[in-house]
């Protein structure tokens, strides 16, 4: 299953840590299990690399 995991987040199939997702303003981030990357969620049981999706990154905005 170790090589199906790897492949699967080659493929942007990540798999959350669901106990540190947290939101983050726009979308629901974490930590992928398998590879330790940064996530976000692009939609229902959809990750993707935070790296791949800036929009995902919350801006600093003046309040
Ligand atoms: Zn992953």
């Amino acid at each position: 299953m170790e090589i199906f995991g790897k492949l699967a987040c080659l493929t942007n199939w990540h798999k959350p840590n669901r106990r540190r997702v947290r939101w983050n303003g726009r979308n629901f981030s974490g930590h992928c299990l398998r590879c330790e990357r940064a996530i976000v969620r692009e939609a229902h049981r959809k990750w993707r690399e935070e790296a791949d999706y800036p929009d995902a990154i919350p801006q600093a905005q003046p309040r």
